[in-house]
């Protein structure tokens, strides 16, 4: 029999020390903060050493090869990772294995020519820049970047580019944007009209108009705006007219990377229902006692085995260079589903102590609503899905082929 689900020795080791780590240094030292009251600077110094900590016990850009100072494992071993650093807060930048520079890497890496790669990519592997990926725009449906209206023209040596952009996640403190801007508006088919660039966040006319205020906050997703802004023909990002697709690309890995994160706090938020429901006591026996608890408790176990199976999955399908678009879409949109539903359900047991900001449940409820719109709106999923379905019958005469491929 081929399926195995444990995973090989060094890829537990490493997620035990990611635990480990996770456990031992950094909880600890977020509390003593927490507790302080430190300022900005302080939070600043402290998690720079963390990260040097990491790096120092090899925990470090788990999705990179070695030749850039990665761990070089693969989709599955960084799922195991990434949903082990994401119960800590900050987890996945103390490993350097954050969005958006984490798809970034992933795009470069990619889709980067050799002098692309040392310029950007080596730097944002050694977490020495930032990066940001600039393509959803106020004007025009962010789900349909055909419609992308941001050009880039030639003009000698340079590309010319000018547009509007906002929700560009991370620009605040970015060193660089991968920005998808049209540059083909008459070539034969919509999606080969666009082209991927590498903006430096220095450039003459590059310019953040507002921090955009959120359910979550401020200071993440702000407004852009490109005037007359002048890279070099070199920082064209993948070929011409294949904007549509490095996007495609991008989104994919980095789609499932997202799941991987929600995992983790899926499973923070039924370890926590659990933990409530067993000791809180109303109207004679304890909530886990009562039938309509329990069912919050084995919907979310459900969903959650699922969950994992299906990113495992995707992961070991985009591991082995097989199709993968049918898995990553289906797994999007189960597991954000399930963090928005397990969260809600963690925070209606935990009734008004849930709808403070005493424990972590309110804030996962604002940050998991985004995952359902995000990386590609549900609804888009589902048609995408549909349409897999659909031609899997009409090619083959089985559906199969759109629901995993699997020999049952
Ligand atoms: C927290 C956060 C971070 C983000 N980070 C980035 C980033 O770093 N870079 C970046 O470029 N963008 C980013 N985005 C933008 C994100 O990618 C877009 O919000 C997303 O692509 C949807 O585009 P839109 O907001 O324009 O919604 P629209 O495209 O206008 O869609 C609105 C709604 O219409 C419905 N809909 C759309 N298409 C269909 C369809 N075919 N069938 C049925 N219903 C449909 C869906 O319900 C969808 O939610 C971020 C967004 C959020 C919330």
């Amino acid at each position: 029999m081929a399926i195995d689900f444990t995973f090989p020795p060094e890829v537990e080791d490493a997620r035990l020390l990611v635990r480990k780590f996770m456990h031992d240094t950094v909880r600890p030292k977020m509390a003593e903060l927490r507790g302080s009251k430190a300022g900005r600077d302080v939070w600043g110094k402290e998690i720079r050493a963390l990260r040097d900590a990491a790096k120092e016990r090899g925990l470090w850009c788990p999705h990179m090869p070695e030749e850039f100072g990665g761990m070089g494992l693969g989709h599955t071993a960084v799922a195991a990772m990434s949903a082990e650093a994401v119960k800590t807060p900050f987890g996945p930048y103390l490993i350097n294995c954050q969005a958006p520079d984490e798809g970034n890497m992933h795009t470069l890496l990619h889709f980067g020519t050799e002098e692309q790669k040392e310029k950007w990519l080596r730097p944002l592997c050694e977490g020495t820049m930032r990066s940001c990926f600039s393509m959803t725009e106020p004007e025009v449906a962010g789900s349909d970047p055909t419609q992308i209206q941001t050009t880039a023209v030639e003009d000698g040596d340079e590309w010319v580019i000018n547009g509007h952009k906002w929700f560009t996640s991370g620009a605040h403190g970015a060193d660089f944007a991968i920005v998808i801007a049209r540059t083909d508006p008459d070539a034969d088919i919509a999606q080969a009209r666009n082209s991927a660039f590498i903006v430096p966040t220095k450039s003459p006319g590059f310019e953040i108009v507002r921090d955009v205020q959120t359910m979550g906050g401020g200071g993440g997703h702000p407004e852009l705006k490109y005037t007359d802004v002048r890279v070099p023909k070199e920082n064209m990002l993948g070929e011409r007219g294949g904007g549509h697709k490095l996007g495609q690309v991008r989104l994919g890995p980095a789609r499932l990377a997202h799941c991987m994160r929600w995992i983790g706090q899926i499973e923070q938020a039924l370890e926590m229902l659990v933990d409530r429901a067993q000791k809180r006591f109303a109207h004679g026996s304890m909530l886990s006692e009562k039938q309509g608890i329990q069912w919050m408790m084995s919907e979310s176990a459900l969903e959650l085995y699922a969950s994992k199976l299906m990113v495992l999955h995707a992961a070991y399908k985009i591991e082995n260079n097989m199709d993968f678009r049918a898995e990553v879409s289906m797994a999007k949109h189960h597991v954000a589903n399930t963090l928005w539903k397990t969260v809600d359900r963690a925070l209606q047991v935990h009734g008004a102590l849930g709808y403070s900001n005493d424990t972590p449940l309110a804030q996962m409820l604002i940050q998991a609503r985004w995952s359902r719109l995000a990386d590609g709106a549900d609804e888009v999923h589902l048609m995408r899905i549909a349409e897999m379905v659909m031609r899997s019958y009409n090619e083959t005469g089985s559906v199969n082929h759109a629901v995993g491929d699997l020999p049952i």
